[in-house]
């Protein structure tokens, strides 16, 4: 056998099981057993357990640096692992999370893009509202998602959609954002007349582009 393993026996068991954890395998079996069967079933079983303890080791966090901290409205806030729900702490500045640090760090970011998608339409919901007034912009429907390559968009058909990595951002900034997504109801182009009705309702948007541009990375 070339895996150590630790042998638990129950008089209610029937059948036998094993089982890889990150700590070591466990093989679960029937009191009274007979020895040489166990061995010669265990003996067949070698590459599958190999094969179970990669992945199990890949997933361990030796191999990933956990995320401590994400910047929520332009400020730090801490991760924290392994709680019973996830939500955004404002007061104390965390960010809980469900999964534990062993998972894999696809789920830690899968879960924190949630609770911003959730965290930024509410931002959304509160402020376009008084922006569409001010500026006679209208749209159809609202998408808050992940997004690789921009910060939000407005279609020909109405859809505004905003990334929801922009929650990273201070307000102002994100702001902005809302400011340049509604004036293209006006303007589809990047123009002159654009940037026009952008600085109109928003005076201060060259400084909002520079820091999308320099503190802003979209992926975590
Ligand atoms: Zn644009």
């Amino acid at each position: 056998m070339n895996f150590n393993y630790q042998l638990k026996l129950s008089r209610r068991r029937k059948t036998v099981a094993i089982k890889v954890k990150p700590d070591g395998v466990v093989v679960y079996a029937p009191e009274g057993i007979c020895e040489n069967w166990l061995q010669g079933w265990l003996s067949s079983k070698q590459s599958w357990v190999a094969q179970k303890q990669r992945l199990v080791a890949d997933s361990l966090p030796c191999k990933q640096t956990p995320i401590e901290k994400v910047a929520i409205y332009g400020e730090h806030y801490t991760v924290c692992y392994g709680h019973s729900s996830g939500y955004i702490d404002h007061q104390y500045h965390c960010i809980y999370i469900e999964s534990s640090m062993q998972q894999h760090r696809d789920n830690h970011i899968g879960e924190i893009y949630d609770l911003f998608k959730v965290e930024l339409e509410a931002y959304l919901h509160a402020r376009l509202p008084y922006y569409q007034a001010l500026m006679g912009s209208e749209y159809k429907t609202l998408k808050v998602r992940f997004y690789k390559r921009r910060w939000g968009s407005l279609s020909s058909k109405g859809v505004l959609a905003f990334n929801s990595a922009l929650l990273s951002a201070p307000k102002w900034v994100i702001d902005y954002v809302i400011v340049h997504e509604l004036a293209h109801y006006h303007v589809m182009a990047h123009n002159q007349a654009f940037w026009r009705i952008v600085g109109r309702y928003n005076p201060e948007f060259e400084k909002a582009k520079a820091y999308l541009k320099q503190e802003m990375k979209i992926i975590l």
